[in-house]
């Protein structure tokens, strides 16, 4: 690793170390003691641009975060294959006992694009395979990526309703599950309105 590249991530560790580990009540050492209780689970894109934690600024133990390709939800299958975001919601849903979901889409998100754009055809070993998951309605017209990555979280959504405990806590009211989106250009939020059926701004 380049030197400057390490010396960026020492002293952004040092940081950390002062704001979360120092001191005899850290927040690092409370959340080793009493186990993490995070409130909000939030199903993110890997994009190196929209990390959760750094848009809502949120400590160490606030936020169970499931990173993937265009911040996918896939349906339930109880297969014998290897279900990486499947098993994180179990996980947060099952075992921690999370009442708040986010899928957090994004502008520019270049799964959603390669769905769209059908560019990585043929030549993806995955990618294709895992974006084609919300490929539902792809031949809209005049639709840019950014509108297919809005359809996208309303299909990831309707893919949380087939694991029957999500679908279980959701009837119980257990469980609420937000789609929210964000801007990258603009740095700004925008929120799913159920009953309006429109992406309405976060303030
Ligand atoms: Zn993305």
């Amino acid at each position: 690793m380049h030197h400057s590249l390490l010396d960026k991530y020492m002293k952004g560790y040092q940081t950390f170390r002062e704001k979360y580990v120092s001191g005899n009540t850290s927040l690092m050492s409370a959340l080793s003691a009493n186990g993490q209780r995070p409130t909000t689970m939030v199903i993110g894109c890997s994009d190196s641009r929209v990390d959760p934690s750094v848009i809502l600024q949120c400590d160490p133990g606030e936020l169970f975060v499931i990173r993937n390709v265009a911040n996918i939800i896939p349906p339930f299958e109880s297969n014998g294959g290897y279900h990486g975001t499947s098993a994180a919601l179990e996980f947060g849903i099952n075992y921690l006992n999370i009442k708040e979901m986010i899928i957090l889409g994004h502008s520019q998100c270049g799964g959603i694009h390669a769905l769209v754009s059908k560019q990585l055809n043929d030549q993806s070993d995955f990618i294709e395979k895992w974006v084609s998951i919300v490929n539902g309605d792809i031949d809209k017209e005049n639709w840019s990526v950014d509108d297919y990555a809005k359809q996208a979280l309303i299909c990831s959504y309707q893919n949380c309703l087939t694991f029957p405990w999500i679908s279980d806590r959701l009837k119980k009211n257990l469980l609420t599950i937000h789609q929210w989106y964000f801007d990258i250009h603009h740095g700004e939020l925008f929120i799913y309105d159920e009953e309006k059926k429109l992406f309405r701004t976060f303030e």
